[in-house]
């Protein structure tokens, strides 16, 4: 840290994202990146743009929140673009929570929240989930305090339904309430539906996991009018030129292919389900994902040894470190090969270790 470093984020801790290592060729299922390249479109539209990179990006993102506001059947004022899903997060810390205005939200979720609460100065609570890792969602009904909820949540993979998201959502009218669907597309149920109905629902989406674009950057928020223009106001006062134009004609481009996206994850649930199977036989306890990841633990081996060994043999997976979640792994589902490969490292490393 130099000198200079400001005092209000000396306690800061960042967020760490999955390893990217560039020593080997892995197999790599520890980022929940898609295993599919998006299509030729997408990808010649965002070459077309390069030719035009002296020219700042348009601010209103107007193409791409018109094709978001057909494809999610929303008013075009209900969409924010941002530069992956995590800057609509950012905004909303920023936007809606505040010394007097805490949030709440799972122990075991996603980690950068508790990061952007406290790049944001903003206080925090987490609830714990229950036993069999599942979020409670009585306990946030009526709470009074701002809420953000990854749904499906990561990395457990679990889902609340729709009905118990509306029941948070209804039960808190003073306070805000971000759902996370990151993962929604892999057998989650969308509140984008809902936001007509509710000025406090702020729903959060992106482009990185169902439509192949992890590396272009693209988020998407639906709220109500004004609370997509606060939104606006903090994305103004940052860099109104946050999505730049190669992602931007690969956003509108890849929401023309929604048939070829609906198939991958229907690829990517069919593979979960024979990951889960297949990591069942061999003795491990997988939850019931509703993502494009599983997240299992076995007692025949540590969560940090697995996580080890395979990648010795080339293949990455994520571990998180400390408390509940400690003897479990996370497993990005690649490609039907992929996954063989995995589940055969898996089960020689098991082997190994018997004797
Ligand atoms: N929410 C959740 C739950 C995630 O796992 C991720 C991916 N790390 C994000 C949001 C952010 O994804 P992106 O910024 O790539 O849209």
């Amino acid at each position: 840290m130099s000198k200079f470093f400001s005092d209000k984020y000396a306690a800061l801790t960042p967020y760490v994202p999955g390893e990217q290592p560039k020593d080997a060729q892995y197999i790599k299922l520890n980022t929940n990146e898609s295993p599919f390249a998006p299509p030729l479109s997408v990808v010649q539209a965002a070459t077309a743009e390069a030719g035009k990179l002296q020219l700042y990006s348009d601010p209103e993102c107007t193409p791409l929140i018109e094709h978001a506001a057909k494809t999610w059947q929303v008013k075009k004022t209900q969409v924010i673009a941002t530069n992956g899903s995590d800057e609509v997060l950012n905004f909303a810390f920023m936007a809606f929570c505040d010394k007097n205005h805490p949030i709440v939200f799972p122990d075991i979720t996603y980690g950068f929240y508790s990061v952007f609460a406290q790049l944001n100065g903003i206080p925090y609570e987490t609830i714990p989930s229950k036993e069999d890792f599942s979020v409670d969602y009585r306990q946030y009904v009526g709470i009074g305090k701002n809420i953000v909820i990854a749904n499906p949540n990561a990395p457990t993979g679990l889902a609340l339904s729709r009905a118990q998201i509306e029941e948070i959502v209804r039960s808190n009218p003073d306070n805000v309430v971000i759902v996370d669907e990151a993962y929604v597309d892999f057998g989650g149920e969308s509140c984008v539906p809902l936001i007509d109905k509710y000025d406090n629902l702020l729903v959060t989406q992106t482009f990185s996991k169902s439509r192949s674009l992890a590396g272009g950057r693209l988020g998407v928020g639906f709220g109500c009018e004004s609370l997509i223009a606060d939104l606006n106001t903090l994305r103004f006062s940052t860099n109104p030129y946050n999505v730049n134009r190669m992602t931007m004609a690969a956003g509108c481009a890849a929401l023309c292919e929604e048939e070829y996206f609906r198939e991958k994850c229907a690829d990517i649930m069919r593979t979960r389900a024979y990951t889960t199977r297949a990591l069942k036989e061999l003795g491990f306890e997988v939850l019931d994902s509703k993502t494009n990841f599983v997240f299992a633990q076995t007692d025949k081996i540590t969560g940090e040894e697995l996580y080890k060994q395979l990648k010795a043999r080339g293949v990455l997976v994520r571990h998180f470190k400390g408390g509940r979640i400690e003897n479990f792994n996370r497993i990005t589902i690649g490609t039907k090969e992929q996954m063989d490969v995995f589940l055969q490292k898996v089960k020689e490393i098991l082997e190994e270790n018997e004797v």
